[in-house]
């Protein structure tokens, strides 16, 4: 009797061996356009590649309707700079930020509205990614230990970051991560650790229903060209870690079958749609 009871515990086993395609909870994602960037000369982030040429970076947030809430991954350039024609020079003039439309205005039109956001996660903390961070009270922050360290530390200018873009959170909900995450407990979204670019810097890798596996790069790297040819800009805060995780996150990558949609790269981005339409 116990020999013939033992047969469907083996076949669950044997099911259980390869985990389910985790496509669950999520819905969709928006990728909604969070300003561009415009740099005098891009060598800044090729060292030695197109000296003294100027380029225009994008700059996106990605939102994401899921079962358990709204998400939202990164928040751009912040809203008051499309109340400036001329956009917004940075002290060292290397490069202006410009807002065309609000992030408010672009969630109001796929009808969300700040609060309606449960969950936030920047890729770090610099301010094309943390500009309009502090409309969201009420989200629960997942923050990688190291960043959340050196974003709500003593010296956070150290870091390139300015501390008024995310004061306003600093009383928010923080899941801390050392290392990956799985957000909703379904495989469908998972924050990775990928250091380098700031201390707790991470990506996202989202498993749409019908697109696979995406990573979010945040500024692992930011050009498709700097993923190809593993280059990243002198002013990170650690270069040879910035190479340990993008040699890593290639691997996972291949592994997977992710691909890689770069935050900052204009051109691939023009193949993606945008928000008011959304990938699946
Ligand atoms: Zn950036």
């Amino acid at each position: 009797m116990r020999k013939i009871g033992s047969v469907p515990v083996l076949v669950l086993l044997a099911a259980c061996a390869t985990p389910p395609e985790p496509t669950t909870g999520l819905d969709r994602m928006y990728v909604i356009n969070c300003g561009e960037n415009h740099a005098k000369d891009v060598s800044r982030w090729t060292p030695g590649v197109n000296v003294g040429k100027p380029h225009v970076f994008s700059n996106h947030c990605y939102l994401l309707k899921h079962a358990k809430g709204w998400m939202l991954w990164d928040t751009g350039n912040p809203d008051r700079i499309a109340a400036l024609p001329g956009g917004l020079t940075n002290p060292a003039g290397t490069i202006t930020a410009f807002m065309k439309k609000t992030l408010v205005d672009s969630l109001k039109e796929i009808g969300v509205t700040p609060a309606d956001i449960k969950h936030l996660a920047l890729s770090h903390g610099h301010g094309d990614h943390s500009g309009n961070v502090n409309l969201f009270t009420a989200a629960t922050l997942y923050v990688q230990r190291p960043e959340y360290a050196a974003m709500f530390g003593p010296d956070p200018q150290k870091y390139g970051f300015i501390p008024a873009n995310f004061e306003k959170i600093r009383g928010n909900t923080a899941m801390i991560i050392d290392g990956d995450y799985d957000v909703f407990g379904d495989g469908t979204v998972t924050i990775k650790a990928a250091p380098g670019h700031t201390p707790g810097h991470q990506v996202l890798v989202v498993r749409l229903p019908k697109a696979g596996p995406v990573i979010l790069s945040g500024d692992m790297v930011h050009l498709q060209y700097s993923w190809n040819y593993r280059v990243v800009p002198s002013f990170n805060f650690d270069v040879p870690q910035s190479m340990a995780t993008i040699d890593a996150m290639k691997a996972y990558a291949r592994e997977t079958g992710a691909q890689l949609w770069v935050n900052h790269d204009m051109e691939q981005n023009a193949k993606i749609p945008k928000a008011p339409a959304f990938v699946q």
